[in-house]
């Protein structure tokens, strides 16, 4: 483990989710609208996307999103220590992190965004790859994508599931990602969405926040299994 490379990761990490609220709450929106140009609570005009903070003054400080991001990013930064996979991993953590807070406020990941990370990602470890003559690890992250990819499409044609195509194309980019770690990191990645899900659905039952027809966002799932699944891989 590596404290001062947590401690650095962990501070970028935090720093970036703090632009992250306005932006996430500009493009919480239905498929095929424009982003808000308004508070969605108070229709409080809303005309930039840079700044840190609350989205708007009428709602209370992210510290949820900005904590997240710490702990995500500092996780990997931990497990990796200082390799240069951190630079396109911290990067993919915070898009990924803005995905799943527009997920839990509108049950979306906008195919922009999830295109932004596969560019983000799949780019630069192919470049990577070939540059260190590892080719075998594409083999394994074209393996783990294609079959992760494939895996989720059958859950999202079953009837009820409450699985959409965003969430299949995220797995799919993820699937890369965590294969291009390993075959440890990539059983871990896709194994614990489920066990992440499943307690949470749970909790919002007995909380009454939620009955058996809630949709629940599976995009955050999906994001945190991937962090844990490279930390552990
Ligand atoms: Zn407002």
């Amino acid at each position: 483990m590596s404290l001062s490379v947590a401690a650095c990761a962990a501070v970028f990490g935090g720093a970036a989710a703090a632009f992250l609220p306005r932006v996430a709450h500009r493009l919480a929106v239905p498929r095929g609208t424009p982003a808000r140009s308004a508070c969605a609570h108070c229709a409080e005009p809303i005309p930039d996307w840079v700044r840190a903070g609350a989205a708007c003054t009428c709602t209370g400080r992210p510290l949820w999103i900005v904590t997240t991001g710490a702990l995500a990013t500092g996780l990997l930064g931990a497990a990796l220590g200082p390799s240069p996979l951190l630079l396109v991993l911290l990067p993919a953590t915070v898009l990924g992190l803005l995905l799943a807070v527009i997920d839990v406020q509108c049950l979306r990941l906008p195919d922009l965004l999830v295109a932004a990370l596969a560019a983000g990602t799949v780019l630069p470890l192919t470049v990577g790859a070939l540059l260190a003559g590892e080719p075998g690890r594409l083999g394994r992250a074209v393996v783990v994508a294609v079959g992760g990819g494939t895996a989720y499409l059958i859950l999202a044609l079953l009837p009820g599931r409450g699985l959409g195509l965003g969430d299949v194309k995220l797995a799919t980019v993820l699937g890369f990602v965590l294969g291009f770690a390993g075959w440890p990191a990539a059983v871990a990645g896709l194994v614990a969405p489920h066990l992440i899900n499943g307690p949470v659905a749970v909790v919002l039952l007995l909380g009454r926040r939620a009955n058996r027809r809630t949709a629940l966002p599976l995009g955050p799932a999906l994001l945190a299994g991937a962090v844990i699944g490279l930390a552990v891989g």
